[in-house]
């Protein structure tokens, strides 16, 4: 299995702070039966959405971490050799699809063109998924739902999502979430004081606002939830900059240099 699947039935509602309207359009799309691409930069809190979603909707969540190896064979399922027989094993997609459950491809452009060719049914009126290799053809249930997540920065090669895929979705765009809220989301995740999540967003402000770094994504609000959790755990501000931010950034030491500068200068 070169895509990496997860699955969660677990009901308990995660923690999601909103940020706009994406819980209303989630919503009305899935009573629409219309699929959702999350767009956004890496750790603005799309999987945490989906999570949440999908607890607010009593419903399974079968998640797929799409990579440039992800083939149709792998989503779809395969024949496999038991003892003297041969069985089929549903992929992740089909499972999801039979059940009735949520799918979510998250970095969909990462995956191969089969995959997307495979996926064009399920995201048209027809709602279809067609198992060539195990001769079935199943019509999505009203309970299914596919969404997509796509990071519209991240170029590590070619990939793009085609137009005539992304026309297919509804989108709903994630973004670092303005300073009172983000900080609001650090002081929860990490359990640490407000004072202290406010500063790490002063710090992740600063750093976006730096174009001239060369990094290739910029601090996300993951990156500031693991800094305060060090923080909690007792390790002093700037050592947890040091390696729950800048670390993870980047590897020049140019560019750690200056990115530490400015954790000093905060904390
Ligand atoms: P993405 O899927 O966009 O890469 P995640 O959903 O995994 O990012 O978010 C990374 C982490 O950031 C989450 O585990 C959570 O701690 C935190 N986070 C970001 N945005 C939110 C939010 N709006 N509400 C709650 N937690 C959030």
């Amino acid at each position: 299995m070169r895509a990496v699947a997860e699955r969660t039935s677990e009901r308990a509602a995660p923690y999601y702070r909103a940020t706009g309207h994406e819980e209303s359009v989630f919503l009305a799309a899935h009573s629409a039966r219309l699929p959702v691409l999350l767009k956004g930069p890496t750790g603005c809190g799309k999987s945490r959405f989906v999570e949440a979603m999908a607890a607010k909707l009593d419903r399974d969540l079968v998640t797929v971490a799409c990579n440039d190896e992800t083939s149709a064979a792998d989503l779809l399922g395969r024949w496999l050799v038991r003892g003297g027989d041969t069985v089929w094993q549903d992929g992740p997609v089909t499972r999801a699809v039979r059940e009735g459950a949520i799918l979510y491809l998250d970095e969909v452009a990462e995956a191969r063109e089969d995959v997307i060719v495979v996926l064009h049914p399920l995201t048209d009126h027809r709602r279809a998924l067609y198992v060539d290799r195990h001769a079935e053809e199943l019509e999505a249930p009203p309970s299914f739902q596919l969404v997509a997540s796509f990071n519209p920065g991240y170029r590590r090669g070619p990939k793009e999502l085609k137009p005539s895929t992304r026309q297919r979705f509804v989108g709903i765009d994630f973004t670092y979430p303005e300073p009172p809220i983000e900080a609001e989301v650090v002081a929860t995740e990490a359990q640490v004081e407000l004072a202290v999540a406010k500063r790490l967003v002063v710090l992740a402000r600063k750093i976006r606002a730096l174009s001239e770094l060369g990094l290739a994504e910029t601090v996300s609000t993951r990156l500031l939830v693991g800094a305060a959790r060090l923080i909690a755990g007792g390790i002093a501000p700037r050592v947890a900059c040091a390696h729950a931010i800048v670390a993870p950034l980047t590897d020049d030491p140019e560019a750690r240099g200056a990115l530490q500068d400015l954790a000093d200068l905060v904390f």
